[in-house]
């Protein structure tokens, strides 16, 4: 038979793999979506931020 090709599945970048591995370790790359919103529940001003990697979301109170 012929040469074997490999199918070669696109991968994920070194960077990205290694982002993951931080945020799984804690460490997100957080980025403000929403600055200064009231927050009714803690009754005080909080400001949002979105990791860019893996979508997690935390609140923090100013
Ligand atoms: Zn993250």
């Amino acid at each position: 038979m012929g040469d074997v090709i490999p199918f070669r599945r696109p991968r994920r970048s070194v960077d990205d793999q290694n982002g993951r591995a931080l945020c799984r370790s804690g460490h997100h790359k957080w980025e403000i979506v929403q600055g200064q919103r009231f927050d009714v529940k803690q009754g005080r001003l909080v400001t949002v931020f979105r990791c860019k990697r893996c979508n997690a979301i935390k609140n923090e109170a100013r």
